[in-house]
Parts: C-alpha cells; sequence; structure tokens
C-alpha cells in the first residue's frame, strides 16, 4: 500500500511561497508582477485553464492581464500583440494558451515571445538553457514533477528513473531535469520494446502517455515513486490519469492521483516563474 503524494497540499505551499515573496518585494522594493494571458478561440478546456490561471494570480497578488481573440485572429495579429507584451513593462511573464488554432503557427508565435517573459519555458533559448542546466525558468509540469518528488524525501542521484513520453513539453524537460539531479534516465516512448521490463527496473516512474490507464500495477517495481503526468477525460466526463491507480498504488511506495497530483502543480510553478521572471527584470 503506497502514500498518496497530495498534490493540492504541495501546490499550496509553493503558491504560499509566491504570495509571501511577493508581499515581500512590493513591500522592501516596490517591486508589481504582472501576467499576460493570451487565449485565441474558444476551445472550453483551454478557457477552463485561462481562469484557473488568472484566479491563480489574484491568490499570489500578480495583475493578469487576459486577451481573449476571436479565433479568426491572424498570425500576423497575434504576432502585433506578442510585440507589445514583450516591450510592457507591467507585464513580466507572456503565456500563450496552446492549442492555437491551425491557421497560426505555434512555433512562430513561441518564438516571437521575449525569452525573459517565456514562463511556460518553451522558447528556443530556454529549451536549451534547460540542456546546459542553466535554466531562468523551469518547463511549468516537469518542475511540478520535481517539487513533488522533493516532497517525498526521496534522493534522485543513482537512482533508475524512466519517463515515459518524449514530447516537448512534457518527457524531454522531464528527463533532463532528472538526469540534472543525478538520476539514471530512461526515455520511453511509443517505439520502446520491452516496455514493462525497463519500467519494472524504476525506482522512478514518471508517466507522460496521454492514455488513460496505460500502465498498470504489473509494470511497477515493489516501492517505487510514481508520478502520473496523464490527464484524460473519460466518456464518463471523469478525469483519468496515465497509470491504474487501483493496482499501481499496490506497488507503489509513493504515487501521484489523478485528479489532484501534476496537475495543479503545473499553475503553481508558473507563478513562481513569473515571479523569477519579475526579479529578473528588475534586476533583484
Ligand atoms: P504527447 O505530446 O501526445 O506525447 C505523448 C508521448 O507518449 C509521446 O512521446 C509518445 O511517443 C508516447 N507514447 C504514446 N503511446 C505510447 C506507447 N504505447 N508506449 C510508450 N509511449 C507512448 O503528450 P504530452 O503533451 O507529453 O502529454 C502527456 C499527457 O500528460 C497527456 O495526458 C496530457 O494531457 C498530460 N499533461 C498534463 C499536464 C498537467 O499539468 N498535469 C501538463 C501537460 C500534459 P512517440 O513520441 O513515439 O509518439
Amino acid at each position: 500500500m503506497s502514500q498518496i503524494i497530495d498534490g493540492k497540499a504541495v501546490s499550496a505551499a509553493v503558491k504560499q511561497e509566491v504570495a509571501e515573496e511577493t508581499a515581500r518585494l512590493r513591500e522592501e522594493k516596490g517591486l508589481k508582477v504582472g501576467l499576460a494571458v493570451v487565449i485565441v478561440g474558444n476551445n472550453p478546456a483551454s478557457r477552463v485553464y485561462v481562469n484557473n490561471k488568472k484566479k491563480a494570480c489574484e491568490a499570489v497578488g500578480f495583475q493578469s492581464f487576459e486577451y481573449a481573440l476571436d479565433e479568426t485572429t491572424t498570425q500576423e495579429q497575434l504576432l502585433d500583440l506578442i510585440k507589445v507584451l514583450n516591450n510592457d513593462p507591467k507585464v513580466n511573464g507572456i503565456l500563450v494558451q496552446l492549442p492555437l488554432p491551425k491557421h497560426i503557427d505555434e512555433k512562430t508565435v513561441i518564438n516571437a515571445i521575449s525569452a525573459e517573459k517565456d514562463v511556460d519555458a518553451f522558447h528556443p533559448v530556454n529549451v536549451g538553457k534547460i540542456m546546459i542546466g542553466e535554466y531562468a525558468f523551469l518547463p511549468c509540469t516537469p518542475a511540478g514533477v520535481m517539487r513533488l518528488i522533493e516532497s517525498t524525501g526521496t534522493e534522485i542521484s543513482g537512482k533508475q528513473c524512466v519517463v515515459i513520453g518524449r514530447s516537448n513539453i512534457v518527457g524531454k524537460p522531464m528527463a533532463m531535469l532528472l538526469l540534472h539531479e543525478s538520476g539514471t534516465v530512461t526515455i520511453c516512448h511509443s517505439r520502446t520494446k520491452n516496455l514493462k521490463e525497463i519500467c519494472l527496473g524504476a525506482d522512478i516512474l514518471v508517466v507522460a502517455v496521454g492514455k488513460a490507464n496505460f500502465v498498470t500495477g504489473d509494470m511497477v517495481k515493489e516501492g517505487a515513486v510514481v508520478i502520473d503526468v496523464g490527464m484524460n477525460r473519460l466518456d464518463n466526463g471523469k478525469l483519468c490519469g496515465d497509470v491504474e491507480f487501483e493496482s499501481a498504488e499496490k506497488k507503489a511506495s509513493y504515487i501521484t492521483p489523478v485528479p489532484g497530483g501534476v496537475g495543479p502543480m503545473t499553475i503553481a510553478m508558473l507563478m513562481k516563474n513569473t515571479l523569477t521572471a519579475a526579479k529578473q527584470q528588475a534586476g533583484l
């Protein structure tokens, strides 16, 4: 029987730290922190994420600037807005909610955001910094996972770490962060052979596949730390992870639930990145 990692509690602690530092810097240095969130179109899931980000900004004492653009917004118009935000000193962080409508090229848009304000850490400059371990911003979801692992008191150094998934947003940066902590890291993907055997060797197993209940208890090593990044909406409307919780929790020492595990961490780490951006821009 495993211990459940409470992502809500850990994320609340991160937000509390950010709120306290924000209040202190406002008081002592007159620093104000602002995050611009840009959404294009009416994707209902994106709207929920944007609203949650706005609420989190309010909770930690940031100003939030929302730009809700019509589905028909052209790439040129979006790039013009990003230029304005890049030059606006009230805006310390810029987040463009993905996915964007098909007629807009995501790469071009991400590359247009000033690297200093790229609080999602998707800009190639920030991705490069992650590779060499000199990061200004940690990518939010992998950084949240690291904080959850830390909350269990588990030492990463020398451990067998397996990451399933190699996306630019989760899998790849996740593997890098574990490597920087001296884990021995294996990255698995859809072409990986013997996935079960590889997983059974994992002391720390991070799953970011996007398939409900993909990892089952028979793939989990006794005593492993299991982190489920997956967020899958089932036909009955319920949210479900990539790990079959009931069977995996019988083997794991620690495991994240879905919901209430990695999900809340992503926004908390976004708040942390925005404060970091504001401090850097103010030379603090
Ligand atoms: P993605 O871009 O679709 O990547 C999925 C990865 O899983 C790919 O690398 C893919 O391999 C791999 N994969 C697919 N089938 C596989 C198989 N049978 N065996 C082994 N690997 C397989 O997804 P993502 O953006 O990384 O997101 C992954 C999940 O995390 C999704 O459920 C997403 O909703 C969730 N997510 C959650 C948060 C959060 O805040 N909690 C944030 C981001 C994402 P190939 O590269 O070979 O295709």
